[in-house]
C-alpha cells in the first residue's frame, strides 16, 4: 500500500543520512490526477511538492534539460529522489484498465494514454503520424508499438502494455541520468520505480516496487 511504501522510502532516504530538509522529488508519472496519491512525501520532502518530470503514460518527457533543472535545485549537502513508472487501474470486479472516480459514474479508463495507444496499434500497424497537438502520445505510441505482436496477442493487452511502459519509462530516465548526473557531482539520487495500482477514489491506491536503489554520478 502506498502509505507502506512512502514510510519505508522516507527510512531508507534517513538511512543513506538524508533528512527530509535536504532531499527534494520528482516524479516521472502520467498526468492523470489519481497519480496524486504519492502527496505524502510532499510533507516529508524539501521543497513545496515535486518536480513533474513526466507527462503522459508517465515518459520523461521533461528530458536531460528537465533532470539538469530538478538537480540544480538540491539543498547543499543533500540529496535527491525520483519516483516514477506508469499507472493502471483495477475496478472491485477485478477489471484491470479501468478505475472508479470521485462523483463519476461507472468507470473510466486508466491509464487512459496506455488504452488509448493499445487500441491505436490494433488499428494502425505502422504507429502514427507526429502530432505536434498531441506529440507525447506519439512517443507512447511508438514505445509500445515496437511490442506491437505481444501486445496484442496478450489476454490482457492493456496489462502488457504497462509492463512495456514501465521498461520505457525506466530506460529513458536511465539515459537521462548518464547524460545529467555528470554535471553534479557527489549527488546521490533514489531511484523508487513500479507500477502504481489505482483503486476506487475512496481506496488507498498500491505500488508494485520494481526498483527501489541509490545511484551516484
Ligand atoms: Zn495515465
Amino acid at each position: 500500500m502506498l502509505s507502506t511504501l512512502q514510510h519505508n522510502v522516507c527510512d531508507k532516504v534517513r538511512e543513506e543520512g538524508g533528512d527530509g530538509d535536504h532531499t527534494i522529488w520528482a516524479t516521472s508519472l502520467c498526468s492523470d490526477e489519481v497519480t496524486n496519491s504519492f502527496h505524502y512525501f510532499t510533507q516529508q520532502m524539501a521543497g513545496p511538492g515535486p518536480f513533474i518530470l513526466g507527462g503522459i503514460t508517465g515518459l520523461p518527457f521533461a528530458g536531460v534539460t528537465g533532470m539538469k533543472a530538478f538537480l540544480s535545485h538540491v539543498p547543499t549537502g543533500g540529496k535527491a529522489m525520483i519516483v516514477y513508472g506508469p499507472h493502471i487501474g483495477v475496478t472491485q470486479e477485478g477489471e484491470l484498465g479501468k478505475v472508479r472516480r470521485k462523483n463519476r459514474d461507472g468507470h473510466s479508463t486508466c491509464c487512459g494514454s496506455i488504452t488509448a495507444a493499445v487500441d491505436s496499434i490494433r488499428v494502425h500497424a505502422s504507429g502514427v503520424q507526429d502530432d505536434p497537438l498531441d506529440y507525447q502520445q506519439s512517443r507512447v505510441i511508438e514505445h509500445l508499438n515496437a511490442h506491437r505482436e505481444d501486445i496484442l496477442a496478450a489476454d490482457r493487452p492493456v496489462k502488457v502494455a504497462t509492463d512495456r511502459a514501465f521498461e520505457a519509462i525506466e530506460q529513458k530516465l536511465e539515459r537521462i541520468l548518464d547524460k545529467a548526473l555528470p554535471d553534479f557531482p557527489g549527488i546521490q539520487v533514489f531511484l523508487v520505480g513500479g507500477i502504481e495500482i489505482n483503486t476506487d477514489w475512496d481506496q488507498e491506491d498500491y505500488f508494485d516496487l520494481r526498483t527501489y536503489r541509490w545511484i551516484e554520478s
